[in-house]
Parts: C-alpha cells; structure tokens; sequence
C-alpha cells in the first residue's frame, strides 16, 4: 500500500471540459496503482462523480448552518442586527423584521451584536453530505438541497469534515466564482483542465489570473488534446504553468465518459494517466 499526503484541487474554467472525468480516473488509476486516495466531489450544486459509483455510496448525513432566528417579544426594533450585517439579509422596520435566508452567510454577528437577546442562531439543513467506498477509494459528495443559495459555505462545511491528512483529489466547480475559490483553499496543487477551444482557452485564462492570489501550485491539463493546440501551450510557458499532461481527443473517451465507464482499458489514456500520476508522486521529494 502506498501511503502518499497530497490535496489535490481539480478545476476547469467552464462546465464539459473533462474535470470530473480526470478527477474520476485519477482516483481510480491511482488506487489502481496501490495508492488509498480519496475522492471528493465538491460540485455541490451539480455533484455527478455519483455516476461512476452508482452502488457505492452508502451513507448520507444532513449538513447544517447556523441562521438567526428571531424573538419578537424580545425585539425593540433598534436595527443593530440590520446596520452589521454586511450581506443585507436584514432588514427592520418600526414594527417589523425581515430576513433573507438565501443572502445569509451564517457569520453570527447579528445575533453577537443584538442588545437584547432577541435573535438567537438555529440550525437549518442546507444539503446533504453522502460517503462510500470504491475498493480502497473513499467518496465524498456535497450535495445542496434544491433552492439553497450557501455553495460557498456548504463546500467549506464538506471539506470540514475531511480527513486531515492523506491522498485527496476535490473535484471542484467549474468557472471562475466564489465556489470555485473556496474549493481550491487549503490544496496543495491545483490542476486545471483545459481544452483547445476558443471559449476553453478563454475561460482558462481567466481562471489561471482568479487563483494567482491564492499562490498554490498550477498545473494544467489539456483535455481534449490535438497537434494544433499550440496557443495553450505558448500561454503556459509565457506564465510558467507546467502541462502536467495532455489527453488526446478520442471517440472512445468520449463513450467511455458517457456511459459511465473509465479511461483505464483504453491503453492510451492510461498511458496519459500514469504519466501524470508519476510526475505528481515525484514531487514527494
Ligand atoms: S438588534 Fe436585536 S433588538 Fe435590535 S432590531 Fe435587531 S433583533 Fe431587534
Ligand atoms: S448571520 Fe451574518 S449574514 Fe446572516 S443575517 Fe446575521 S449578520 Fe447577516
């Protein structure tokens, strides 16, 4: 068994460019190869590594966050809470209050900062957190309940309850927002997929420019690969982002992909696999 500490962020610039693929197939070729990795699926508003582990989640446990809940008796209306709260969930009038769950961060200081104990933090459930085992590869799936505006909050409380150490690849959301952020914090690399397209080269450039303040290691994958996908690889060298592998375009990843089947029995892609899973583990050094 290979033991082996590494936070590995997957990300993409837009939706449909292969992350979830390559962060699927990490996994698996890597417990494939003696390593005890786990799998985390951080997409919460759209989890779908589901569909490679059908029968393999077993449990699932609710996910909460702290909301003010208030006490009119207790209430004189000062409009403390409303004037703290940097998101504008509140709002208070002389004789009324309103709040506004879904603008609600569950930072505290409305209740902290009300004179007179009229709001207090209850727990309410915004989504569901489900776990399972593949072979040696344990599953992780954040899922927001329909209607719940906390991505952000509902990743940080899903990466809460991962282990501390160990070989773990988050699978993140696509694009270049605060979700996308809060995934990446606390990784040891970041491997953003590309692919050659007009629309993939662009939104890759944006994210490359969102993470650079974060200072985590980059590297980039391109999916999707063909010979004249030079433009991606000239940004990469100009920004000194290494390509840690390029996937060839291939029919057959695409069907693999598409029925839920994986990049190992295809002797190529494996060969992309193994090649990138040997650079990564170099850097145990
Ligand atoms: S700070 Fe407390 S007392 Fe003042 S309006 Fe808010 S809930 Fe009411
Ligand atoms: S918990 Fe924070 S974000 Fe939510 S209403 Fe109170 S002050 Fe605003």
């Amino acid at each position: 068994m290979n033991t082996f500490e590494k936070k590995i962020a997957v990300l993409s610039g837009k939706g449909g460019t292969g992350k979830t693929a390559f962060s699927v197939n990490l996994a698996l070729i890597l417990e494939k190869q003696g390593y005890v990795p786990l799998l985390a699926d951080l997409d919460v508003e759209e989890p779908n590594v589901h569909l490679f582990f059908k029968e393999s989640f077993g449990t699932e446990e609710p996910v909460s966050l702290l909301f003010p809940s208030w006490n009119k008796d207790a209430c004189n209306f000062c409009g403390l809470c409303a004037s703290n709260c940097r998101f504008h969930s509140l709002a208070v009038f002389k004789d009324d209050f309103l709040f506004f769950q879904e603008l609600c961060h569950s930072c505290g200081r409305c209740a902290a900062k009300c004179p007179h104990k009229a709001l207090s933090e209850k727990p309410l459930q915004i989504g569901v957190l489900r776990k399972g085992n593949y072979g040696t590869l344990s599953l992780y799936e954040g899922r927001l309940d329909e209607g719940k505006t906390q991505t952000s909050s509902m990743i940080r409380e899903i990466k809460k309850q991962l282990p501390q150490t160990g070989l773990q690849i988050w699978d993140g959301p696509p694009g270049t927002s605060c979700p996308s952020l809060e995934a990446v914090k606390g990784a040891d690399l970041i491997v953003l997929i590309t692919e050659p397209t007009p629309f993939g080269f662009h939104d890759f450039k944006l994210t490359v420019e969102a993470l650079k303040p974060f200072g985590i290691q980059t590297k980039v994958v391109i999916n999707k690969w063909v010979e004249n996908s030079l433009e991606i690889e000239t940004y990469c060298e100009k920004n000194n982002l290494t390509v840690l592998g390029k996937i060839p375009f291939s029919k057959q990843a695409a069907e693999a992909y598409s029925s839920g089947k994986t990049f190992w029995e295809f002797s190529d892609m494996r060969e992309s696999f193994l090649d990138m899973i040997e650079q990564i583990m170099e850097e145990r050094e």
